[in-house]
């Protein structure tokens, strides 16, 4: 079984998607980790993330940058953003997510475009969304726990921005696939969202 787990950032979708992965016993990627590997790489070479050249040699990243802890920054993710913008970045990176997805036993990946390119065959989509408010104030906590001092302002800010360049983009916007599940996590917390999903994947494996 393939389960694909799309929708913006900070909008809970990674803690769901590990939280099934385990519940269904899949073997799970998060996508958006190899993004952020490329926008690093093209950072460590001073190249520019804008530029459709450096930004694919970005995608030549080692596989010990994936354990790097600050790629799960703000300003990596943003990074990782821009660079996912160009065709050719994610015609790089499509084999090695098709590759996982289609693995012997099935898989769950997290991402934007799981459901609507990479598994569009997946026997359960969910696209995972809350409001940009919510989720700003959701990361802005995180940091703070973290000692990183940030206005909620200015996070707010980011998260539209990346908000818009993912579902602008002409190259596999984000977008939830026709037939996926809509969970909003608005009003939910962490226990509640997971159990929401879960039976949502239970439901939708029942009509199968
Ligand atoms: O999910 P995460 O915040 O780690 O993703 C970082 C960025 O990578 C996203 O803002 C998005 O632009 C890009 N991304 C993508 N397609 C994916 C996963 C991530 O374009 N499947």
């Amino acid at each position: 079984m393939i389960i694909a787990v799309d929708g913006p950032t900070a909008s809970g979708k990674g803690t769901l998607a590990k939280a099934l992965a385990a519940h269904f016993g899949l073997p799970f990627l998060d996508t958006g980790l190899l993004y952020r590997a490329v926008g690093r790489h093209v950072q460590l070479h001073k190249g520019n993330p804008d530029d459709p050249a450096d930004a694919l040699a970005g995608c030549g990243f080692p596989d010990s940058i994936l354990d790097d802890p600050v790629l799960r920054n703000e300003e990596v993710g943003g990074l990782a953003s821009r660079v996912s913008i160009h065709p050719n970045v994610r015609a790089a990176l499509n084999k090695r997510q098709v590759d996982f997805a289609n693995q012997p036993g099935g898989a769950l990946l997290d991402g934007r475009d799981i459901g609507t390119v990479i598994a569009p065959h997946a026997e359960v989509k969910l696209f995972v969304t809350a409001p940009a408010e919510i989720r700003a104030r959701r990361r802005h906590d995180e940091m703070q726990r973290q000692g990183i001092n940030v206005a909620f302002a200015d996070i707010l800010a980011d998260i539209r921005a990346r908000d818009e360049r993912d579902m602008g983009r002409l190259d596999a916007p984000l977008k939830p696939a026709e037939d996926a599940l809509l969970l909003d996590t608005g009003d939910l917390t962490i226990g509640d969202a997971v159990q929401a999903a879960i039976s949502l994947v239970e439901s939708k494996l029942r009509q199968k």
